[in-house]
C-alpha cells in the first residue's frame, strides 16, 4: 500500500512519470518517520519540518497538512505497519524537463512504509565512523531529495568499514552523512547548532531535551575536528538509528571503544519516550 497524491492505492497502480521532477533535478523534499508499536513517532516534528522544506524550495502542499496527517495515519493502519517507518516525499510535479520551475503544475505526493527493525545490535555495541570533507551545498537545513554528497561519504564509509562519515566543513564537525552528530568533551554534550549548515534532526531536539532533563550540560556549539579526535564519548542520532554510540572513528578508539556513559543514559530515557 501506498499514499500516491490523496488516495491510497496497490504500489502495483501507481505510475511515476519520467519527467518528474523528482527524478530528474532532485526537485523535492521528503521525511522518514519511525513506527513504534504501530504508531508515528513524533509525527507533528516531522509534518512541521516537511512543511519548513517544502515552503523553503517554493512548493506548495496541494492539500491541508492536517488532511496529509490523517492520510498517513490511515496508510499506517491499513499497511498493518507494526515497527518500521514511513518515507514520504513531495515532489514539485511533472513538467517537461527545463531548469526553471514550470507555470502552475500539480506537486507529486507519494508516502510508503517500510518494515524495518530497531537497530539493535548497533545501539548496544556502537559502530565505527570516519570523516570525510563536507562537500554539501549551503541549504543542509532542507530535507532535499538532492542526497548524493551524503551517497558519497557514506558509500566511502562502507568502503572503509565502517558505518557513517562524519561530515567536516572548515575544520569543524557539521554532521553525518544521515544523522546529527553528538561530541562529549570535558563532560560537556557539544552538537552543531541548527543553522544551514546541518539538518535540524527531530532526533536531536529530542536528546537536547533529553539531556536538559537529565541535568547534562550541553552546547550547541561546532567542535573542532582535533577535539573530535581526543572526545570522551561520540555518538549519532537519527530517527532510523535513535541514539547510536560511535565507539571507532578513523581507526582511532574513542574513549575506552565501548559506547560511552551518556550515550547510554540517553537511550534509556530514549526508551521511555518510545514506551509511551
Ligand atoms: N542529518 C542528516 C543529513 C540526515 O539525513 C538525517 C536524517 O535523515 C538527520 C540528520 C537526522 O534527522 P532525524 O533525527 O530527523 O531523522
Amino acid at each position: 500500500m501506498l499514499l500516491y497524491h490523496d488516495q491510497i492505492k496497490k504500489r502495483s497502480a501507481v505510475n511515476i512519470d519520467i519527467e518528474d521532477r523528482a527524478y530528474q533535478f532532485g526537485d523535492g523534499v521528503y521525511e522518514v518517520i519511525r513506527i513504534y508499536n504501530k504508531k508515528p513517532f513524533y509525527l507533528d516534528a516531522h509534518l512541521d519540518r516537511f512543511v519548513r522544506s517544502s515552503t523553503a524550495i517554493k512548493i506548495e502542499l496541494p492539500y491541508p497538512i492536517q488532511q496529509l496527517k490523517q492520510l498517513l495515519l490511515q496508510l499506517i493502519e491499513q499497511a498493518q505497519l507494526e515497527t518500521g517507518n514511513i518515507y514520504l516525499q513531495i515532489s514539485r510535479g511533472v513538467a517537461p524537463r527545463s531548469h526553471a520551475f514550470p507555470g502552475t503544475i500539480q506537486p507529486v505526493v507519494i508516502a510508503y512504509p517500510q518494515n524495518t527493525n530497531r537497530p539493535i545490535s548497533a545501539l548496544n555495541e556502537g559502530v565505527c565512523a570516519i570523516t570525510t570533507p563536507d562537500i554539501r551545498w549551503l541549504r543542509c537545513d532542507i530535507k532535499s531529495l538532492n542526497l548524493l554528497g551524503a551517497c558519497l561519504a557514506k558509500q566511502e564509509a562502507i568502503e572503509r568499514e565502517a558505518q557513517e562519515a562524519i561530515l567536516i566543513r572548515d575544520g569543524y564537525v557539521t554532521e553525518g552523512s544521515s544523522t546529527n552528530i553528538f561530541v562529549v568533551h570535558n563532560q560537556t554534550l557539544y552538537t552543531h547548532p541548527a543553522n544551514h549548515l546541518i539538518l535540524n534532526g527531530v532526533t536531536r531536539s529530542i536528546v537536547l531535551n533529553l539531556a536538559d532533563k537529565l541535568c547534562i550540560s550541553t552546547k550547541e556549539s561546532a567542535i573542532s575536528e582535533d577535539a573530535l579526535e581526543s572526545a570522551e564519548e561520540c555518538f549519532m542520532t537519527s530517527t532510523n538509528m535513535e541514539i547510536c554510540p560511535i565507539v571507532q572513528i578513523n581507526d582511532k578508539k574513542v574513549g575506552t571503544g565501548r559506547p560511552g556513559i551518556m550515550a547510554k543514559q540517553l537511550q534509556e530515557a530514549f526508551e521511555h519516550l518510545i514506551g509511551k
